[in-house]
């Protein structure tokens, strides 16, 4: 009787204790999903914050926006593919986490990818008035740009060819890189496109030419 009772007690004992190891495992494994997600988000901001940088450059390279957006959320980068002229972002980022049941300090890493999608035929166009035109692009699928960026040259061929139509050279925003002129598939583009301008602050100013659209407020 004696020797099972402490049988008993040396499974009960044998048990408590896998239970214990087993919270406290169970909870490192909560602190690596943790962090996991948490790089994950970290990444996400990281990425999305690069590629706007790229399509709409200010004085900060895409790979320090990375960073800080990184570190916003507690990790860093590890590496950030984001170079001038990249149509795409991928940056990879870390986050330590301590794991007391093992003692350890480990890293987690995550990354995320970015696409930069300029439309094209933007060359040449001003960085934030072609951030606006992407806007507008992601609204309404199907549009183009059939004539973007002219110097003074092309403008005064065009004003020579359709003098009703083209400003005289030194007098059309084409020039200065603030006006596109749009290709719609069919008049219902053309209706969504006059319909979201406003959400991307971008206007169509000129009534008889519902296809020439500036940044609102450039003319
Ligand atoms: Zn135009």
């Amino acid at each position: 009787m004696r020797a099972q009772r402490g049988s008993a007690s040396l499974i009960v004992a044998a048990a408590l204790g896998f239970a214990a190891i087993f919270a406290a495992f169970s909870a490192d494994v909560a602190r690596v999903v943790s962090a996991r997600a948490r790089a994950q988000t970290a990444a996400d901001a990281a990425a999305l914050a690069a590629a706007q940088e790229l399509l709409a450059p200010s004085t900060v390279a895409p790979s320090d926006v990375a960073d800080e957006y990184a570190e916003r959320h507690g990790a860093r980068v590890v590496e950030c593919r984001c170079g001038p002229g990249s149509d795409e972002v991928v940056v990879t980022v870390e986050i330590p986490v301590e794991l007391p049941y093992v003692r350890q300090e480990r890293t987690v890493r995550a990354t995320a990818r970015a696409v930069v999608d300029v439309p094209a035929g933007t060359e040449g166009l001003q960085s934030f008035f072609i951030a606006r035109l992407s806007c507008l692009f992601a609204r309404v699928p199907g549009l183009w740009i059939v004539s973007g960026f002219r110097t003074r040259a092309e403008q005064a061929e065009l004003h020579e060819e359709k003098p009703g139509l083209a400003a005289p050279p030194g007098h059309s925003n084409h020039e200065v890189g603030l006006a596109a002129d749009l290709g719609y598939p069919s008049d219902a583009e053309q209706r969504a496109a006059h319909l979201n301008a406003r959400g991307c602050g971008l206007a169509f100013p000129v009534p008889y030419e519902p296809w020439h659209v500036e940044p609102a407020g450039a003319a």
